[in-house]
């Protein structure tokens, strides 16, 4: 027992997260179907530990966050500058999305037949007012026991900046509770994120098992057009901003950050990946608690590069397909709106596919269409998680390097 202990505290949990991908491709493929009932189980605990512990560690790391800053002018500054980098980041994304796609025209002259029927009262559910709406709680416990997390990231930022108004003696007993209870949440999450790899391990399996790899061959100029520019995003784009902005070694982040952004890519949740990204973001790249347990939990949400620019590409794509051309003005459309759908898109799996219609709606394009990119989805899914999750720690460190929160001794 000892012995095997030692063996596993040999290797990084990243090695053995990357472990855990490699046997669930490889059971998925060879043992098939037969492996989802013992892969749904491991891939189902790992999913229920990481939901259960999301909630309590945002409520105790946003409101000790917004303390932590200080004074409200802090707030303000830090607010600015990491609303600034959401709205950049993810603009550069579209962008490149939008360029691509008009290149390559992934759905120009193509046959496609519809792959499924779209309810598509399931998914108009997001009009723009809707998602300003959905910002403001009505009941802020109520946004707690459903998990959204928007209403809850805006409550706690309020009583963060209220508690931080009060007398001495109020507000250093309340500041005291919430750091000692986001101290508790943090120690539980190391403890949860010990059992990645074979949670990663279940996820993968399942999905190898279910879709097969056949899942690559079809829609394949979209899959390719939507994998180049997340790529490119996620390794010209953001570590160009790292580089000129932060003044550092993007590789060397990125091996930091590395446990998470395979959890992200394997969970397809940015919410899930959240308390491995702040574990990473803090132990590895040396960024302040301060402005990591701001930063991340509202880019969780907030700020998501990849889902932003695949939903410029399948707009556009579908308009390709069903013969429409998008004048300039349309397009622009299309790219406000998907900055619009990834900010309210949550940071669960197939969100962003969810949002598609307030995109689709803007410009007249009709919501079937999203049964033609649903095949490919999943995969698109966790790759564009993976590039959220990692423009939010890169976003991060930017803001970090530039309040001097940021220790460069760490790893
Ligand atoms: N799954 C993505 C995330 O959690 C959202 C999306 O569906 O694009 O970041």
């Amino acid at each position: 027992m000892h012995d095997a202990v030692n063996f596993i505290r040999k290797f990084p949990l990243t090695a053995w997260i990357f472990i855990g991908i490699i046997l669930g491709v490889l059971s998925g493929m060879f043992v098939g179907e037969s492996i989802i009932p013992i892969a749904s189980v491991f891939g189902d605990l790992f999913l229920r530990l990481l939901k259960m512990i999301i909630v309590p560690l945002i409520v105790t790391s946003i409101t000790s966050g917004v303390l932590g800053i200080g004074n409200s002018k802090n707030l303000g500054r830090l607010g600015l500058k990491t609303l600034a980098y959401y709205i950049a980041s993810s603009l550069i994304a579209i962008l490149t999305g939008l360029i691509l796609v008009n290149l390559i025209r992934p759905g120009f002259g193509t046959d496609i037949a519809f792959s499924g029927n779209v309810n598509a009262a399931d998914l108009s559910s997001g009009s723009l007012k809707d998602l300003l709406y959905r910002i403001i709680p009505v009941n802020p416990l109520s946004s707690m026991v459903n998990s959204e997390i928007l209403p809850i990231i805006f409550f706690c930022i309020i009583v963060g900046i209220f508690i931080s108004k009060l007398n001495d003696k109020h507000r250093l007993l309340l500041t005291d509770i919430f750091n000692a209870g986001f101290d508790v949440m943090m120690n539980i999450t190391h403890f949860i994120i010990l059992f990645a790899p074979l949670g990663v391990f279940g996820l993968v399996a399942k999905i190898t098992a279910t879709t097969g790899v056949e899942i690559f061959r079809s829609l394949g100029l979209y899959f390719i057009t939507v994998l180049i520019g997340l790529l490119w995003h996620y390794s010209v784009n953001l570590p160009f901003l790292v580089i000129v902005l932060a003044k550092e070694n993007p590789v060397r982040h990125l091996k930091n950050m590395g446990a998470a952004l395979l959890t992200a890519f394997t969970t397809s949740s940015s919410s899930a990946t959240l308390p491995l990204t702040m574990e990473c973001a803090e132990k590895n790249a040396g960024i302040s608690n301060k402005i990591s347990s701001f930063v991340l939990p509202l880019g969780a949400t907030v700020n998501m590069d990849g889902t932003a620019l695949y939903e410029c590409v399948a707009a556009m794509f579908i308009a390709q397909v069903y013969g429409i051309e998008l004048n300039f003005a349309a397009q622009f459309t299309v790219v406000i709106t998907a900055l619009l759908a990834s900010i309210g898109a949550a940071g669960i799996p197939m969100a962003g596919l969810v949002m598609m219609s307030i995109v689709l709606k803007a410009v007249g394009l009709p919501l079937e269409g999203i049964g033609l990119i649903l095949a490919v989805d999943r995969i698109l899914d966790m790759i564009r998680t993976s590039t959220n999750v990692w423009s939010d720690s890169c976003g991060a460190l930017i803001i970090a390097k530039s309040e001097k929160e940021l220790n460069t001794n760490s790893k």
